[in-house]
């Protein structure tokens, strides 16, 4: 992989470590997980559940899951044979990848994207086929999605709430992606780790919802990103049964089985709906308290309705380019953030930072009054 770099998540939080600086950059929380859950994976550990489960993932935890979509979604799905336990969200869509794509089979992405998306894509002999999201509020054009499918699309992959503009599909959204794959044989593969963290009323657009898309959709999730504990790196993957099969063909192995403890503690955690029904209004006090905070200084807010991101344009501090300027924000002014030019292949300079809000009050207030020296 020549092309290759080191992740803009590693530089930034090395240079952010380096240089005391505080750390809004990478995605993750400062604040504690759920205590519940630590003690409950805890009790899993001292009750003997220590070696591997089941391949696919601990089946009360499955059942838990496909009783969850059914609550939400209302959409049946079968826990033995659709969905698989993965060792985080980025495995999930590695594998759902990896399980599909053959040479020279093209795959649809929006960028500003998450930036597994590409070298996952390449690795699987794959070729990205790359359209841009609008500026400055990041909307597909489906027109140029149209435009650009051909009998070698395989796959179209979605991220809502995205990563990294906190940009979310809506229902027509959803009706144009089905417009665009009807009549072909082409995969959705729907990135939702951020399903429950959206905000002002805004429905999460799922492909769960929809069974007909879901017939042909890989859908993963991550654990870590909704319960505040990246660091557990645990996720999942639902599709239909056809898909499901070669999928669990990848994982069988790859990772073979996840995590025993956790998943046993999840599976418990998850009979209480509240563990996930508040997640999104905890998080968007957390964005509207950064929001408020941020009025003071020379950055000017792009809308955000979802994820741990916002997006600031330095437009009227700096000409500079992003990466540039979120250095020198970090050196300077010791805050870090992600330039968001680094999730485009093309040089693109839209004067934009991306801030992760997903922290204790004290660091946002101490991250603030930093940049209020701008
Ligand atoms: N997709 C997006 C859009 C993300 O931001 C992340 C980051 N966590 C992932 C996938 C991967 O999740 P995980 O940490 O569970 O691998
Ligand atoms: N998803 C996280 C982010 O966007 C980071 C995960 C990683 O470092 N790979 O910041």
């Amino acid at each position: 992989m020549p092309a290759v770099d080191t992740t803009i998540f590693t530089v930034m939080s090395v240079l952010a470590a380096q240089h005391h600086a505080i750390n809004l950059g990478q995605g993750f929380p400062d604040f504690p997980m759920s205590a519940d859950l630590i003690n409950m994976t805890d009790e899993a550990m001292k009750a003997g559940h220590n070696q591997y489960t089941h391949m696919n993932g601990y089946p009360p935890l499955r059942e838990a899951l496909a009783e969850k979509v059914s609550f939400l979604y209302n959409t049946q799905i079968n826990p033995d044979t659709q969905i698989t336990i993965t060792p985080g969200g980025t495995y999930a869509l590695y594998s759902s990848m990896t399980a599909i794509l053959r040479p020279g089979d093209e795959i649809i992405i929006f960028e500003p994207a998450y930036d597994c998306y590409i070298p996952a894509i390449e690795l699987n002999g794959a070729k990205p086929v790359l359209i841009q999201l609008s500026f400055p509020d990041y909307k597909i054009n489906w027109q140029e999605v149209k435009a650009r499918v051909t009998e070698k699309t395989r796959m179209i992959l979605i991220n809502s709430p995205h990563n990294p503009t906190g940009a979310v599909l809506s229902k027509e959204d959803i009706d144009e992606l089905r417009s665009v794959v009807k009549d072909t044989n082409i995969i959705i593969l729907s990135d939702e780790v951020y399903e429950h963290l959206i905000f002002d009323g805004i429905q999460h657009q799922s492909i769960l919802k929809y069974p007909d898309l879901l017939d042909r959709s890989f859908v993963c999730f991550s654990f870590g990103k909704v319960y505040n504990c990246t660091g557990w790196k645990l996720g999942y993957c639902i599709a239909p049964p056809y898909l499901m099969q070669e999928f669990r063909k990848v994982h069988q192995y790859n990772a073979f089985s996840c995590d025993t403890p956790k998943q046993v503690a999840i599976a418990r955690f998850l009979q209480n709906k509240e563990a996930y029904l508040g997640l999104g209004n905890a998080l968007q006090e957390k964005r509207d308290y950064f929001q408020q905070l941020m009025k003071e200084t020379k950055f000017t807010p792009l809308p955000s309705h979802g994820s741990y991101f916002q997006c600031y344009s330095y437009k009227n501090i700096s000409d500079e380019a992003e990466k540039d300027f979120a250095i020198r924000l970090t050196k300077e002014y010791g805050v870090t953030a992600i330039p968001v030019a680094a999730f485009y292949q093309s040089d693109v300079n839209n004067q934009v930072l991306r801030f992760c809000f997903a922290k204790q009050n004290e660091t946002l207030e101490a991250a603030v009054e930093r940049l209020l020296k701008i």
